[in-house]
C-alpha cells in the first residue's frame, strides 16, 4: 500500500517539473507497473537486447568484408583454390551481414510492438484508475482544485507515463548496450583512436540533454499559453452575447492577440533552440568523424591498421550517432515521466476523506425521520471562530415539509450538503431513522436522499435520458409521470422529437426555469425517501411553482421534504420553517407563528408581499 499523500492543489506544473525531474521512486513505480505484464515485457526486453546485439554485428561484418574484398582485389591468393576460398568467405560474410540485418529488423519490430502494447495497456489502466479515483474523492478536496488541472492529469500526464513505458524503458536498454558494447569493440580495435571517437559521446550527450530540457521548459510554457488561449476562446464563445451587447469585440481581440503573440514568440524560441542544438551536434559529430578518418587513414597507410578495421570503426561511429543524440531524448523522457507520474500518483494515492466506514451497512429506512442534532460545520480553510453552521437542530418526519429560509450565504445549501454527506459535520450528528449517516453506506444514503440543485447540470443527451439519470432502467410511463409533476410534460410533448430531443449545444436549449423543472423530474423519479429542493424553483414563475408543489405532494405524499427558498410562497406551507442567519437558526416555527413573532421572517414576508408587480404574491392563503 502506498502511503496517503496530501494533495497540493497550488503546485503549478513548472514548479512540480523542477522538483520531480529525476524522481527515481516515481520512475521505479512506473517501471514496476510495466513489469507486471511479465510475458509481454520479457519478450520486449529480449527483443531489445537481440536488436542491439545484431546491430553491433553489422560493422564487424562490414569490416571483415572490406578486408576480404581487398585481399581479392590485390590478388594475395597463392593459387586458384585459395582464390575460390577467399571468394566463398566474402560471400559468407555478405550473407552473415544480411542475416544480422534481417534479425535486427525483426527484433526491433517485436520490441516496438510489445513496448507499444504494454504502454497502451498501462495508459488504459491509469486512465480508468484515475477516473475512478475522481468519482470517489470528496467535495472538500474538489473545492481546492481546478477542473482544467484535473483534466490535464487525466490526459497529458497519462500520456507522459505511457510513453515512458512504450519507448523509454526499452530505449534505455537499447542505448546502454549500443553505446557500451560499441565502446568496448572500438577500444579493442584501437584504444587511441577509440578515445577520440568516443569523445563525441559526452559532448553530444550533454549538449543534447541540455537542449532537450530547455525545449521541454519552452514546451511547458507554450502549453500554458495555449491553455490561456483556449480559455479565452471558450469564454468568448460562451459569453458572445455579453461581448456583442457591450461592443467589446475590439477589446476581446486585443486580449487574444496579446496571448497569441506570446505563444508565437515561445514557438520561435523553441525552433531557434532546436536548430542551433542540432547544428552544433552535427558539427561535433562530423568533426570527430573527420579526425578519425584522417588519423585512421594514416594508420592504414603505415600498415598498423587494416582498411577493414578503419571501415568497422567508421561504421560504428555512424551507428552510434543516433543513440548518442537520443541520450537527450532519454533525459527528456525521464523528466517528463517523473513529472507526469508524480502528478498522477499524487491524485491516485489520495484516500477520500468521505468514504464508507469499515462496518458500514446499507441505510434501513423504516420511517424516513431526519434528525440534525446540534450540528456545526466549517469548510476547509475557514476559521474555527466563524463556522458556516453552528448548533443546528431540527427534525423532519415523513409526510412533513421543513422550510429553510435566510439571506444568501447563511448556510442553507450547506445543510443540504451535510444531509447527503457530501461533507462531514464538524460536531453533532445527522441521522436518518436513528442511524448516523456516517455509519451507513454512501450509495444507500444518496439513493435515499435526492437533492435538487438550483443550477442543475444537464448532460448532452436526450431529455428522457436526462430525466432518468438516477433511475436508468425506469419505464417511459414513470418518466412521463415525473415530467408531468414538474410541469414539463406538455412542453416536451410539443417538441418535434418529444422525449428523444437532444439537450445542450447541439440540441434544444432550455430556459433556466425549464432546466430546474427537468432537475425536479429527475429527482422525484428514483423514489428517494427524502427530497431536498435547494432553491430549485427560483427561476420558475409562482403559478407554475404552485402547480408543481400540488403535483409533488400527490406523487410523494409520504416522503420527507426539505425546501430551501428565497421566495416565501415556496415554503410558507411547511410544517416548520427555520430562519437561518450566519449559520444559526434565529427563528423557527410555522408561518403563522413566525408572522405572530413579528421578527425577521415577518419583515421578509411583508417585504415580499408589498412589492408591486411582483409574482411572489401568494396566490393562496397559507395553511
Ligand atoms: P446559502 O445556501 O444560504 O446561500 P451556503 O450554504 O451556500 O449559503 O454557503 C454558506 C457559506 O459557506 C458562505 O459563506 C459560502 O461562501 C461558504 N461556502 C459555500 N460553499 C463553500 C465551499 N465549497 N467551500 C468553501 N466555502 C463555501
Amino acid at each position: 500500500m502506498q502511503a496517503t499523500k496530501r494533495f497540493d492543489s497550488t503546485a503549478d506544473s513548472g514548479k512540480n517539473a523542477g522538483q520531480s525531474r529525476m524522481n527515481t521512486s516515481v520512475l521505479a513505480r512506473i517501471t514496476k507497473m510495466a513489469f507486471r505484464h511479465r510475458l509481454r515485457m520479457a519478450v520486449a526486453v529480449i527483443a531489445t537486447i537481440a536488436a542491439a546485439v545484431f546491430q553491433l554485428f553489422v560493422p564487424q561484418f562490414l569490416g571483415r568484408a572490406v578486408d576480404q574484398a581487398q585481399g581479392l582485389i590485390t590478388g594475395t591468393a597463392a593459387n586458384a583454390v585459395d582464390q575460390n576460398l577467399a571468394e566463398a568467405a566474402l560471400f559468407t560474410t555478405a550473407m552473415l551481414l544480411l542475416f544480422a540485418s534481417v534479425l535486427r529488423g525483426l527484433a526491433t519490430m517485436m520490441q516496438n510492438y510489445q513496448g507499444e502494447a504494454v504502454g497502451q495497456i498501462i495508459g488504459y489502466e491509469l486512465r480508468l484508475a484515475y477516473y475512478q479515483k475522481l468519482q470517489s474523492l470528496s467535495f472538500s478536496w474538489r473545492d481546492r482544485v481546478h477542473s482544467g488541472d484535473l483534466m490535464t492529469r487525466g490526459m497529458l500526464d497519462v500520456e507522459g507515463v505511457r510513453l515512458w513505458v512504450s519507448t523509454g524503458v526499452l530505449r534505455m536498454i537499447l542505448l546502454s548496450i549500443l553505446i557500451g558494447g560499441g565502446a568496448i569493440i572500438l577500444i579493442d580495435i584501437d584504444p587511441a583512436l577509440a578515445a577520440i571517437a568516443l569523445a563525441m559521446v559526452p559532448i553530444i550527450g550533454v549538449r543534447a540533454s541540455i537542449a532537450r530540457l530547455r525545449l521541454r521548459d519552452a514546451w511547458l510554457k507554450l502549453q500554458e499559453e495555449m491553455s490561456l488561449l483556449t480559455r479565452a476562446m471558450e469564454e468568448n464563445l460562451a459569453g458572445i452575447r455579453v461581448v456583442r451587447a457591450f461592443a467589446a469585440e475590439a477589446f476581446e481581440m486585443a486580449r487574444f492577440e496579446v496571448i497569441s503573440e506570446r505563444a508565437r514568440r515561445i514557438s520561435a524560441r523553441r525552433i531557434g533552440l532546436f536548430v542551433s542544438s542540432t547544428t552544433q551536434m552535427t558539427f561535433v559529430y562530423f568533426l570527430v568523424m573527420g579526425l578519425v578518418l584522417w588519423l585512421g587513414g594514416q594508420k592504414v597507410l603505415a600498415g598498423t591498421m587494416t582498411l577493414g578495421e578503419l571501415t568497422e570503426f567508421l561504421a560504428f561511429m555512424l551507428i552510434l550517432q543516433m543513440p548518442v543524440r537520443q541520450i537527450g531524448w532519454m533525459i527528456n523522457s525521464i523528466a517528463r515521466a517523473s513529472t507526469c507520474g508524480g502528478r498522477l500518483f499524487a491524485v491516485l494515492d489520495l484516500e477520500p476523506s468521505i468514504a464508507n466506514a469499515p462496518a458500514a451497512k446499507p441505510l434501513a429506512i423504516t420511517n424516513g425521520i431526519i434528525k440534525f442534532e446540534n450540528v456545526s460545520f466549517g469548510y476547509a480553510g475557514q476559521g474555527e471562530d466563524h463556522p458556516t453552521l453552528s448548533g443546528i437542530s431540527f427534525e423532519a418526519r415523513p409526510g412533513q415539509m421543513i422550510g429553510i429560509v435566510g439571506p444568501p450565504g447563511s448556510g442553507k445549501s450547506t445543510i443540504a450538503s451535510l444531509l447527503g454527506r457530501y461533507y462531514d459535520v464538524s460536531s453533532g450528528r445527522v441521522s436518518i431513522d436513528g442511524q448516523d449517516i456516517r455509519d451507513v453506506t454512501l450509495a444507500s444514503l444518496r439513493s435515499a436522499v435526492a437533492i435538487v440543485q438550483q443550477q442543475p447540470f444537464l448532460f448532452t443527451s436526450s431529455l428522457d435520458h436526462n430525466i432518468a439519470y438516477g433511475a436508468p432502467s425506469t419505464d417511459r410511463a414513470s418518466i412521463e409521470r415525473s415530467a408531468n409533476a414538474s410541469q414539463l410534460h406538455d412542453y416536451i410533448k410539443g417538441l418535434p422529437e418529444g422525449y428523444g430531443t437532444l439537450v445542450g449545444e447541439r440540441g434544444v436549449s432550455l430556459s433556466g426555469g425549464q432546466r430546474q423543472r427537468l432537475a425536479i423530474a429527475r429527482s422525484i423519479l428514483p423514489e428517494s425517501q427524502v427530497l431536498v429542493f435547494d432553491d430549485s424553483t427560483a427561476a420558475v414563475d409562482a403559478a407554475t411553482e404552485q402547480r408543481i408543489r400540488h403535483a409533488i405532494q400527490e406523487t410523494v405524499a409520504e416522503r420527507t421534504i426539505i425546501i430551501i427558498a428565497h421566495r416565501l410562497t415556496s415554503l410558507m406551507h411547511a410544517n416548520e420553517i427555520l430562519f437561518l442567519e450566519e449559520g444559526h437558526i434565529v427563528e423557527r416555527g410555522s408561518h403563522a407563528e413566525l408572522i405572530a413573532l413579528n421578527g425577521r421572517y415577518a419583515a421578509l414576508y411583508r417585504l415580499q408581499t408589498t412589492q408591486t408587480g411582483d409574482d411572489n404574491l401568494p396566490s393562496e392563503a397559507p395553511q
